[in-house]
């Protein structure tokens, strides 16, 4: 039944490590062999043995608008013709940098780079330029890319396949990274309290989507912008995924609180390689060739990212309700799956915010890594297995979101509440 996966697999296998280009697309977590995929429309993919599911990886959270989007194929088709690659500065960077900025008021400047982890890797580098000082605190279970300072307590695929960091990391640069728990306002003062002058930075997902979905507490990021306030650190917000998930702009519009810096990818790339770090003038004024921080990119703000970029952004700053209608759509399909865990007696948490949610197999609150960490993987792993047998693609850990799309609609709900019930009758 999954011919041409299974064989494409143990092709890729002898030449890709682990035969993926990014781990978690591996399936370890959940078991089975990964699905090949030949191509998706809307909310929907399409496997290379021609099986279709309704799709919640969404390409990890940049497809808002769904997949291939029609304005979207055109723009880069169009653009397409014209060059995919100049080397030079073209308009398209401008005007994407123009409505980014209007969109995020803590930030006067924006540079555009290939991806998030660029764009983090860039930031911290800003911070502890600005700064002149050398160490990062991060919260355990955020994932921020894979650069080097950030991968320590990194959630995504590093906690799913239970690495604690990374082999490679040189001790010394590990040192530098200072992690506490999620939402831990006394650990977070704590630590500013014995190293406040030390710290250049503190990263943080204000919405942490890394380990599943969870959700800050009242006055988590308040307080974080009070501590780095205080001791002339600065504060990233890692919006990545959030930006323009949750709003026109970032979930820092949401909170009330203005970052230093502000990284972005995903969505504003349109589901072409992108990223960016925007913020404060003074700070930012410091990247090259304007200042002595060095950052650079052989295809950085290139038109084909662009284009698809400005195209998905437009859809979304000209549509009166989309993020209302993607949240209520989770909503319900939330509110209506919780009835069918429970009627089995499987303890489930829902965090959800927006278009964005996980369902933890646990019955506590989720608020954290640690109680993320207690819900019952094996569990998810066989849910995950028979969703997929029934037409549903989740993401292949417990500790990723499930995005919803402007695209899906109720008759994708009403697909996925069968396919629940039905894999929870075999479970
Ligand atoms: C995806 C992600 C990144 C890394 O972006 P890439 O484009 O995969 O390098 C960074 N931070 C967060 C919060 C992310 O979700």
């Amino acid at each position: 039944m999954n011919e041409m996966s299974t064989q494409l697999f143990e092709q890729a296998k002898k030449i890709i490590p682990g035969g993926v280009n990014s781990p978690v697309r591996a399936f370890k977590a959940v078991g089975g062999l990964p699905v090949f995929m030949r191509e998706a429309h809307g909310a929907r993919i399409t496997d290379v043995d021609g099986r279709e599911y309704v799709d919640y990886v969404m390409s990890w959270g940049p497809l808002i608008l769904g997949h291939a989007h029609p304005a979207v194929v055109e723009a880069i088709k169009d653009q397409a013709g014209k060059g995919t690659s100049y080397g030079a500065p073209t308009p398209l960077e401008v005007g994407l940098a123009e409505l980014i900025i209007e969109a995020f008021p803590a930030m006067e400047m924006v540079r555009m780079m290939s991806s998030g982890t660029e764009a983090v890797m860039t930031a911290i580098r800003l911070a502890r330029a600005f700064t002149g000082r050398e160490k990062i605190v991060k919260f355990e279970g955020c994932y921020h890319g894979h650069a080097d300072s950030l991968l320590v307590k990194a959630g995504s695929g590093v906690a799913t396949l239970g690495i604690p960091g990374s082999p490679g990391v040189p001790k010394h640069l590990a040192e530098l990274t200072l992690t506490v728990p999620f939402n831990d306002q006394a650990s977070i003062a704590n630590v500013f309290e014995v190293h406040g002058q030390e710290i250049a930075g503190v990263i943080v997902e204000p919405v942490a989507g890394n380990m599943g979905v969870v959700t800050p507490n009242p006055g988590f990021l308040k307080k974080l912008r009070e501590l780095t306030k205080a001791h002339d650190s600065l504060l990233v917000f890692d919006e990545v995924i959030t930006g323009f998930r949750l709003t026109w702009g970032g979930y820092q519009g949401i909170a009330g609180i203005d970052p230093d810096l502000t990284c972005l990818g995903k969505i504003i790339g349109g589901g072409l390689p992108v990223g960016a770090v925007g913020g404060k003038r003074i700070i930012m004024e410091q990247l090259a060739p304007l200042g002595p921080v060095y950052q650079a990119g052989t295809l950085s703000g290139n038109p084909l990212a662009m284009t698809a970029g400005l195209t998905t952004l437009a859809l979304l700053q000209h549509s009166t309700d989309c993020y209302e209608a993607m949240d209520r759509l989770a909503f319900s399909l939330c509110e209506e799956m919780k009835p069918l865990f429970s009627r089995k007696g499987i303890p489930v948490t829902i965090n959800r915010m927006g278009s964005m949610f996980t369902v933890f197999f646990t019955s506590e609150p989720v608020s954290d890594f640690a109680s993320a960490s207690r819900a019952d993987k094996e569990m998810f792993a066989r849910f995950f297995r028979g969703m997929l047998k029934n037409g549903i693609s989740l993401p292949p850990s417990q500790f990723e979101a499930w995005f919803l799309s402007l695209a899906h609609n109720h008759e994708d709900m009403d697909e996925t509440l069968a396919a629940c019930a039905s894999t929870l009758k075999n479970l």
